[in-house]
């Protein structure tokens, strides 16, 4: 893991939550942007280069909707910036870690993803992430 890349937050309204951490960290959101294949509409907010990312379910049965169903509003994931996520992805697996894509994926903010099944990290669903090239 390189650092801390972003935090990622399920929202029931994307335009509600932009306005309301516009005022909690004193700026506004940087892009707002749709992941269709995931279900979600996110923005991201940059504080000195630690983001948070909002997300709101666009389909009733996407991931984050079924979160926020089951445990409502909050943070939902934590993502690491790793420099090659094909190599994160073999070395976590052999290492006992569960990985919920044995392929990264394309994400928001040009990414490509990965995630890890929270019932191998104490309950934390954790998102390695490596920008595209
Ligand atoms: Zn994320």
């Amino acid at each position: 893991m390189e650092k801390l890349e972003h935090i990622g937050i399920a929202v029931k309204n994307l335009d509600e939550s932009n306005r309301l951490f516009a005022k909690l960290l004193g700026k506004q959101h940087y892009k707002t942007e749709e992941v269709t294949a995931e279900g979600v509409r996110t923005s991201f907010f940059d504080l000195n280069g630690v983001k948070i990312e909002l997300l709101e379910a666009t389909q009733p049965n996407s991931p984050v909707a079924k979160f926020i169903e089951k445990r409502g509003e909050g943070i939902h994931h934590l993502a690491f910036e790793v420099n090659n996520i094909h190599e994160s992805i073999q070395s976590y697996s052999d290492q006992g870690f569960s990985l919920l894509n044995a392929e990264p994926k394309t994400g928001a903010d040009n990414k490509l993803i990965a995630f890890m099944h929270p019932k191998s990290t104490n309950g934390v669903l954790i998102e390695l992430c490596q920008e595209k090239k």
